[in-house]
């Protein structure tokens, strides 16, 4: 079935003129769609009933309703849906100074690899997502980005849920983000929590897709604490499967490191990952931990990152301390659910 609200203006009017539909039903309808945000087909009473019926049976009127949003001081507007099924998932969208535009959007609802310091994990795993749900989280914000006159540039699959767990979705949506939104693979980035065999498979697609790790330790004890997933592929078996995507694509993998303080932001782990990663086109991002309520952690502050990413040059690993966007409100991975939720679990005041 197809969304409509997952649809640009143009692939509705070329589905309607495929229909055999006068030109002015698909203004008709986008009116319905965006101005009075129509709900059902039934409300569409200026559309003759056929063209209601077949609407009805051949597509569908959103797969993403908005649940919260919120807008950042820095731009950031971060949002929750409410999926047909009642699950929520997240979305972000980052607009940056140079013009680039950013989506960060979820692949499941919850996740199942259980990262000790994640919201999702800690929410635990409640479904995959469809193509169309992933497709429709960018699709929703190229629409509104269009309409005022701004590209969505970029894509990552770095909200809610982990993108190899769902790979056949995953990368059929990424394919539609290519083809019907007009983004190139190398703008899209997939996160993984490494889960080598697909990354071995990744590596035969013939995509050019941005590929980051994420990885938090550099000593097998360390990461499987952590990061259960380790306990299954370690990172010798990670490495393996990066080494192997790298040989078959040629591309520069992106590393991804939480810094915990006192936990992996020492001199000593920074060692171990430049050693870790010799030999390897690699960058590190390196992202100061966002609290969250299950995780008794702290960010590591701005001069210790800084010395760890002056030793990680002594290695020539390149290295950059990423600022956490819209951290004000709570655009972390899960982070505004959790909060949702909370709410949705306090009673309305004046309840006994
Ligand atoms: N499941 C994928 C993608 C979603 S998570 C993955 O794990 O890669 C996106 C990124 O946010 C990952 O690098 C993840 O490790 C990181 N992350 C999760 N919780 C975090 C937190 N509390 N603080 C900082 N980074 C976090
Ligand atoms: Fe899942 Fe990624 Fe969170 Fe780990 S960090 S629990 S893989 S979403």
């Amino acid at each position: 079935m197809r969304d409509l609200y997952a649809m640009t203006r143009d692939q509705l009017e070329a589905l309607l003129a495929e229909w055999g539909e006068p030109r002015f039903r698909s203004k008709q309808l986008w009116t319905w769609l965006y101005e009075h945000k129509a709900g059902s087909f039934d409300e569409m009473t200026n559309l003759p009933k056929s063209l209601r019926a077949r609407l009805a049976e051949e597509t569908t009127l959103g797969t993403l309703t908005l649940a919260t949003e919120r807008q950042s001081t820095d731009g950031t507007v971060k949002r929750v849906y409410q999926l047909s099924d009642g699950q929520l998932i997240e979305s972000v969208l980052m607009p940056y100074r140079d013009g680039r535009r950013t989506a960060c959007i979820s692949s499941q609802a919850g996740c199942a690899m259980g990262c000790a310091f994640c919201a999702t994990g800690q929410m635990g795993f409640a479904r995959h997502l469809s193509s169309t749900e992933i497709f429709a989280q960018a699709a929703t914000i190229a629409r509104e980005l269009a309409e005022r006159g701004e590209r969505l540039s970029n894509v990552v699959l770095m909200g809610m849920g982990e993108p190899f767990h769902n790979y056949d979705n995953v990368m059929a949506a990424v394919r539609r983000l290519n083809t019907d939104l007009g983004i190139g693979a190398r703008h899209i980035t997939i996160s993984t929590v490494g889960i080598a065999p697909k990354i071995r498979q990744l590596a035969t697609e013939g995509i050019q897709v941005t590929l980051a790790i994420s990885l938090h330790a550099a000593r097998d004890a360390e990461r499987s604490a952590m990061m259960p997933v380790n306990r299954r592929w370690d990172l010798e078996e990670l490495l393996d499967a990066v080494r192997e995507y790298q040989a078959a694509t040629n591309r520069r993998v992106t590393f991804e490191w939480a810094l915990i303080a006192g936990k992996n932001d020492g001199l000593d782990e920074a060692r171990s990952l430049g050693r870790l990663l010799q030999g390897l086109d690699a960058h590190v991002n390196l992202i100061p931990l966002n609290p969250t309520s299950g995780y008794d952690g702290a960010p590591t502050d701005p001069e210790q990152a800084a010395r760890f990413v002056a030793e990680l040059e002594r290695f020539g690993i390149s290295a950059t301390v990423r600022v956490r966007r819209g951290i004000d409100v709570d655009a972390g991975c899960g982070q505004l659910k959790s909060e949702v939720l909370r709410r949705r679990r306090t009673p309305p005041e004046g309840a006994p």
